[in-house]
């Protein structure tokens, strides 16, 4: 007899948006009582004001739900980072939306903007939750592949995968994973083609403050005619290391946060209170050389993980921001990049993510990517464990 099918089953989309392999391979780390250069966790501490201003708040009674675009305090804040830093001229009451982290902002953004069977084009190496979060919306997401070994973009290919149906590019500078940062010739044309068609850009500028080797921030929202159509998130996970806190936010014009604050109060209602107000005291309270020394600790990491790994045989591409590194991992043995990873951790105790979550179409098996955020025991323990694999 043929079996009816049930009712009981999960949505189409679901069998396409697989577990992380980022999560995953950090379960495998802790059977195994590995060193997790998977997933991007800092475990260095957070600023103390922020500590202490959070559990103020905790104390005083901030507990309850927030306005949906967040603490007034906490979107002044976020203006004024702006104005100082990304050049972005916001106004904190009509175009600042204080988000669930970047993740949060990236979705809510897209709920209320893109339509199922839009295309919005990705560049490759992409953040997986970026892809998925479209593929999530019936999204389809246009992977527009950068050239190794450092990630230029090919303009003719960018144009080649804008359709009639393109709504918008989402843009990841510094990028996890590749660090690329975009040049400003870069941006001046991915710029000029959303003007000439018409599209968004949604940018994710989390790793704002991780950059290396004198690289300068740019945000394409400041380019000539890009305000009204970009939406820029960014996020403080990782400039106080406060990734379980949840605190995001996007800049856009007034035009769009009705419909993103909408959407975001839907989903997450909003940024936990007190954790709000902890960011407050980080962005008002820590000077400019806070975040210089980011730049400075970072870029010593990088240089100590790139040495290791060029040592252990398995060539990194130097990334010029973020706080990954894409290293080519040919030599390991195994026939995919999921069981070059399995054997890494088995030979030297180093978990690290097989480089097929970032890329499509197969590619990606001879690369795995390696987290450098990590405390300096840890990180070195991590290079001598990669140097001795012989
Ligand atoms: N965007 C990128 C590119 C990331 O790498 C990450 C963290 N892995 C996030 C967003 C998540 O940021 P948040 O914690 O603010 O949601």
């Amino acid at each position: 007899m043929p079996s009816i099918p049930s009712n009981l089953r999960v949505s189409q989309i679901s069998p396409l948006i697989i577990q992380s392999e980022i999560r995953s391979m950090s379960v495998e780390c802790d059977r195994v009582g590995g060193i997790n250069l998977a997933q991007g966790i800092c475990d260095t501490d957070l600023p103390a004001s922020v500590a202490d201003q959070a559990i103020e708040a905790i104390r005083t009674g901030q507990n309850i739900y927030t306005r949906l675009d967040g603490i007034a305090p906490l979107r002044q804040a976020i203006a004024a980072k702006l104005l100082r830093h990304n050049k972005i001229k916001a106004d904190p009451d009509s175009e600042i939306l204080v988000t669930s982290g970047a993740t949060g902002a990236l979705y809510a953004t897209s709920l209320a903007l893109l339509n199922p069977g839009d295309e919005v084009i990705l560049f490759e190496p992409f953040y997986g939750y970026h892809v998925s979060s479209m593929l999530s919306m019936r999204v389809k997401p246009v992977i527009v592949p950068l050239a190794p070994p450092d990630w230029q973009l090919n303009l003719h290919t960018l144009r080649q995968s804008v359709t009639s149906r393109t709504r918008a590019i989402i843009l990841n500078t510094p990028s996890n994973p590749s660090g690329k940062v975009f040049s400003a010739a870069e941006l001046q044309s991915i710029a000029d083609l959303a003007i000439e068609h018409d599209l968004f850009v949604i940018t994710d500028e989390i790793y704002e403050y991780f950059l290396f080797d004198g690289n300068r921030h740019i945000s394409i929202a400041t380019l000539p005619g890009m305000a009204d159509r970009t939406i820029t998130v960014s996020g403080l996970s990782k400039t106080f290391s406060i990734t379980g806190w949840r605190v995001g936010y996007l800049t856009a014009s007034a035009k769009w946060i009705p419909s993103i604050g909408y959407f975001h109060d839907l989903t997450y209602i909003c940024s936990p209170a007190p954790l709000q107000c902890g960011s407050v005291a980080g962005l008002t309270q820590l000077s400019e050389s806070f975040y210089e020394s980011l730049s400075t600790e970072y870029q010593q990491k990088r240089d100590q993980l790139c040495r290791a790994l060029t040592e252990a045989g398995l060539p990194p591409s130097v990334p010029a921001g973020a706080y990954y590194i894409l290293a080519d991992v040919s030599r390991l043995p195994g026939d995919t990049a999921h069981k070059k990873a399995r054997n890494l951790l088995a030979a030297t105790g180093v978990a690290a993510v097989a480089g097929t979550a970032f890329f499509a179409d197969g590619r990606g098996e001879n690369t795995l990517r390696f987290f450098f955020g990590k405390k300096p025991e840890a990180l070195d323990r991590a290079c001598e464990a990669l140097k001795n694999l012989g």
